[in-house]
């Protein structure tokens, strides 16, 4: 073998290897059913496994997402995860699901997923949903794509990303959305920055934002609601 074919062939590997662990790590074995053993000593990446011999078709069901979550809330939204911590089976698996329900104006507020892309499927409503670049360099600005969304349209926001959807219809808006761990995490940027327990210090902020302090202890007085729903 001519030794470029076989530095090309190396490097396809390593690209294919890269993309392979570009979310949750590949499951080891067919299934990994998540178990909580607190007295367990062992700890795995994921949730302790379930022996297969006494795994049930319940372990990988999860009832409930035609009901709506409830909206009445101060941002107008609710969403409602079933992730690993509710859906046992899907421990090891890379793979997660949310129902988004929003009023009328409702807003899922701008957060990000640091463990996983997510993938939006509009069911009813229209909504104006958008996700921002990383930072391009030094004195650029970050890019804000956006896209208004019909029933039947989908919308891809990439891992880590801020992102957000505004319903902007008249009428209630759902939304599906498929997410790339079973367990992706979020952060809500309002409520991570100014809503932090202990805070985040003033002085540090009102730098941070190049504003007065006081607009800052304003913005930290408030009480920042966290529109994820739990699904019971
Ligand atoms: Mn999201």
């Amino acid at each position: 073998m001519a030794l470029k074919s076989f530095v090309l062939i190396i490097t396809i590997f390593a690209v294919v290897t890269s993309i392979s662990h570009a979310s949750d790590p590949s499951p080891l074995q067919d299934f990994c059913v998540a178990i909580n053993d607190p007295m367990a000593a062992v700890f795995v990446n994921g949730k302790f496994c379930k022996n297969p011999k006494i795994v049930t078709a319940e372990d990988f069901f999860r009832p409930g997402l035609n009901v709506a979550g409830d909206t009445s809330n101060p941002v107008g939204s609710a969403v409602t995860a079933v992730n690993v911590n509710n859906l046992a089976g899907l421990n090891t698996l890379g793979i997660s699901f949310a129902r988004i329900d929003y009023a009328p104006y409702g807003l899922n507020p701008p957060h990000t997923h640091p463990r996983a892309s997510e993938i939006l499927v509009v069911l009813e409503g229209t909504l104006y949903v958008g996700f921002v670049l990383s930072n391009p360099g030094p004195n650029m600005k970050n890019k804000l794509l956006t896209k208004i969304l019909q029933p039947g349209d989908v919308f891809v926001f990439p891992i880590g990303l801020i992102h957000f959807q505004l319903n902007v219809g008249k009428t209630n808006a759902v939304a599906f959305a498929g997410l790339s761990s079973q367990n992706p995490g979020v952060i809500t940027i309002a409520n991570a920055v100014f809503g932090s327990d202990p805070p985040i210090n003033d002085n540090l902020l009102a730098k941070a934002f190049q504003v007065d302090k006081k607009v800052v202890d304003y913005l930290q007085s408030q009480f920042w609601w966290d529109n994820s729903y739990r699904l019971v």
